[in-house]
């Protein structure tokens, strides 16, 4: 089941702020994509691999599907063929596994760079030295990564009440995107900056965020 109104209204509001909407369907059966999808929804957000490949199968071939999950690098392969934008990506060891699956395919695959900026230590992603690493002495080794597209960063806030923690690490990823933004090459062009989900989503689009993930808003809780 869909809360249709909460949809309604959280896409119209983005739309008007140009933030594009991400359905993250994880866990949802895929008649509520389907739903979705005939309201004329086509951008959803998956995190396991199976599950994904499951649902890709079932469902129309012009919906645009995000990876959003931790991804182990031996299951790239599972979804090389359609992703639509890996915004999980968390090292350069899993960039070049996934180049060489694009390679394979014969297309360019989009990814985000995954930012941890939660207090969390279970949260996966870069943190801010190893993104520094990354973007200096690795760009060598990125730019030969012809078959990938890095479009940007993707990063999730604490899981907290407390709004100015949330604020500041939203902050701390807007400033890295900025930053990295300037770097301008075949493969690496930064214009998407994804964070916000359904507790932290006005938030996000305050601090600046063009894309934002949303689940239970649009899906109600998770069991
Ligand atoms: C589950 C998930 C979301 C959506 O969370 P909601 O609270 O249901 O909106 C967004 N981003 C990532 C990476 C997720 O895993």
């Amino acid at each position: 089941m869909i809360n249709q109104e909460n949809y309604t209204r959280i896409a119209g509001e983005l739309a008007a702020k140009k933030v594009q909407l991400i359905a993250v369907s994880k866990t949802r059966p895929a008649g509520d994509i389907r739903t979705l999808y005939d309201l004329g929804h086509r951008d959803f957000g998956e995190n396991y691999v199976q599950e994904l490949a499951d649902k890709q199968g079932q469902l129309p071939g012009d919906i645009r599907w995000h990876f959003i999950g931790h991804l182990q690098s031996n299951k790239v392969k599972y979804i090389a063929p359609f992703i639509h934008l890996i915004q999980s990506v968390d090292s350069l060891k899993l960039l070049k596994e996934i180049n060489k699956q694009a390679v394979k395919h014969d297309r360019e695959i989009a990814c985000l760079l995954q930012v941890h900026i939660a207090e969390e230590e279970t949260k996966f992603g870069f943190d801010e030295r190893e993104l520094e690493t990354l973007m200096a002495s690795d760009r060598s080794e990125l730019a030969a990564l012809e078959h990938i597209r890095i479009a940007g960063l993707m990063g999730m806030a604490s899981l907290s009440a407390d709004e100015n923690k949330i604020k500041s690490e939203f902050k701390k990823l807007k400033s890295l995107f900025d930053r990295f933004k300037e770097l301008r090459e075949a493969n690496l062009q930064f214009t998407i900056l994804s964070m916000g989900m359904s507790s932290d989503v006005d938030m996000a689009v305050r601090e600046g965020s063009n894309m934002v993930r949303i689940g239970s808003f649009i899906f109600g809780e998770r069991k």
